[in-house]
Formats: C-alpha cells, structure tokens, sequence
C-alpha cells in the first residue's frame, strides 16, 4: 500500500491524516527524518511558515527534504507549506526549501480577510470545491512550467510543477477529498515512472 507521510513538526496534521486514509492511502506522520524513507509522497501542513521552518531547522529536516524531493518524490504543501516549497518569498531573500518555480506572498488576502471560505473550480478535480482560506498566501508568479489549476479573484491559489503542488488554502477541513485524491495520484504516477 501507498505510504504518504505528514509533516508532523507542527500545524493541520491530523486532518491530512484523516484525507489520506479517506483517499485509500496509508499515512505515516512524519517526526523523525529517519521516516522519511518509509513514505512515496509528503504532505507539508498549513500552520505558521515561521515556526515551522525553526523546527525544520532543530531537528535536522532541511537536507533530508531537499533529498526527497530530489529523489523526484512528490510533495504537497498547502499553505505554509506552499510558502516553505516555493523559490520565492515576497520580502525574503532566501527561500525555505526553493524547490518549487513559484513566487509566493504571505498573509496576502488583507486583514479584514483573515480566514474566508470559497467555492473553486479546480482543473482536473472539479467544480464547486470548498476551500478554507487561514491567513493564506497566494502564488503571484509562476514558472512557464507551473500549471495553474486554480484560482480565486483572479489570484492563483492553487499549482503544478512537476512532482510539486501547492496551494493557499487548507484542502483538510471539509470531507472533499478530491485533491487529496489527486495528490495520491501523483505519488501513484511517479512510483510507475520509477519502476519502468
Ligand atoms: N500565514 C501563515 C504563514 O505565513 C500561513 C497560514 C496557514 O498555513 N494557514 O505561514
């Protein structure tokens, strides 16, 4: 059985557990890096860009995840961990892990817009998906390989690039589970592209 693993430093983690097992696949909350090696694909939590990539740092996470995704292995981060995926952060010079070729700004829908809920229409997943938006980050740029697969008042909040994808909102906290789904796919598509 498909082993996805959780980031499990901090943040929405419980709910991705509960997505994966409802998607059909087995997740492995991830809390040492040694762990790293039993998971096909990872899911990186929304939670706080900040604190997570402190932790990131204190338990020696950085190398092993640049490693893993070097490997071709697909992640998924969703909202902080879109942040901590993506090459660019408006306001910061380095990036957290850079691996993504997007562009992202922080807690960029407004204050009087701290949390909101939308319905999108998301490419190759369907209509009507509500997304839960926290304090979320959106894509403001993205690379001519990025496929964009959704958006929300003209704001990219969900992408593709290659074995990564990303978005602004929290896909764990309704019953849809269909971008969960989808990410399992990917994991799926990429472990018959490295048997063949
Ligand atoms: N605003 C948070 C950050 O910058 C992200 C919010 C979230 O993950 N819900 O990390």
């Amino acid at each position: 059985m498909l082993n996805i693993g959780v980031l499990g430093l901090q943040g929405a983690v419980r709910e991705h557990v509960r997505s994966i097992e409802a998607s059909g696949a087995n997740a492995i909350v991830i809390k040492r890096v040694e762990q790293l090696e039993e998971i096909q694909g990872l899911i990186m939590p929304g939670g706080e860009s900040t604190t997570m990539r402190r932790l990131i740092d204190r338990y020696g996470f950085m190398e092993p995840l640049r490693q893993f995704a070097e490997a071709g292995k697909p992640i998924f981060g969703t909202c902080a961990g879109l942040i901590l995926l993506a090459k660019h952060v408006v306001g910061y010079e380095e990036p957290h892990l850079g691996v993504m070729d997007v562009t992202v700004e922080r807690n960029s829908f407004g204050r009087q817009k701290e949390s909101f809920e939308a319905d999108l229409s998301i490419a190759h997943v369907g209509e009507g998906f509500n997304a839960v938006f926290i304090r979320a980050p959106h894509i403001v740029e993205a690379g001519e390989d990025v496929e964009i697969l959704a958006k929300h008042n003209e704001r990219i909040v969900l992408a593709r690039h290659g074995q990564f994808l990303g978005c602004s909102f929290h896909p764990e906290l309704t019953d849809d589970h269909r971008l969960t789904a989808f990410f399992v796919e990917m994991v799926k598509e990429s472990m018959e592209k490295t048997i063949a």
